[in-house]
């Protein structure tokens, strides 16, 4: 026995998913349909997403936002979480991934609460601060191309209101972070994004060890 988070073997992975998951049919088909794709390790885990319905309900979050969509499934797990009147802009460069993303969010009837915004987030971000949308957002999920982590974390805080929630992907980079002798471009940006984190008095602050690191932020 340990204080420390547990480590979690093949035995035990399958325990807790056989143990808690409850994922949507629809969710689950768009897992199956991911796993072909020459990129299906972008997609989060299925526990992932259920955590992060659970906050989006909890934070009774009805806007939202998402940097990153790929085929959809984070932004389905937060679509199906949000009130029938919940919104969520998911932003993506890619047109073929989201548009499997879209064919799932119409199957599971949740198409009307998402609005996808193909363009680079930071144009998409940018445009919602000019549109006078400060302060207006009660949730944003963060996991796209790690060299923006910061600028993306700067415009989701002002986009969001004081108690709202932050929630940044990859944060422990498969253990890159912690290996002083990797100093891959992506493994910098995320070492140096979590010290600005945890020095960041604007939000109180939990790097939770599920999926491959998933930092919450919550801004003060
Ligand atoms: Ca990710």
């Amino acid at each position: 026995m340990t204080n420390r988070s547990i480590s979690l073997d093949e035995r035990l992975y399958d325990y807790l998913t056989a143990h808690s998951l409850r994922e949507h049919p629809v969710l689950r088909e768009l897992r199956a349909a991911t796993a072909t794709l020459p990129f299906s390790r972008w997609q989060i885990s299925p526990e992932q997403g259920q955590f992060m319905a659970l906050l989006v309900q909890l934070s009774g979050a009805r806007r939202a936002l998402e940097i990153g969509t790929y085929t959809g499934y984070s932004a389905l797990a937060v679509a199906l979480a949000l009130p029938a009147d919940g919104r969520l802009i998911t932003c993506d460069i890619d047109a073929e991934t989201t548009a499997i993303a879209a064919q799932h969010w119409q199957r599971a009837g949740v198409a009307h609460k998402v609005d996808l915004r193909l363009a680079p987030a930071a144009d998409t971000l940018d445009a919602l601060l000019g549109a006078g949308k400060a302060g207006t957002f009660d949730f944003a999920f963060i996991d796209a191309d790690k060299e923006n982590y910061r600028n993306y974390y700067e415009c989701c805080l002002a986009l969001l209101r004081p108690g709202g929630l932050i929630a940044v992907d990859n944060t422990l980079w498969s253990g890159r972070v912690a290996d002083p002798a990797n100093v891959e471009p992506d493994t910098l940006s995320l070492r140096e994004f979590n010290a600005l984190l945890h020095g960041d008095v604007r939000v109180s602050l939990s790097l939770v060890p599920i999926g491959d690191g998933l930092t919450l932020a919550h801004k003060l």
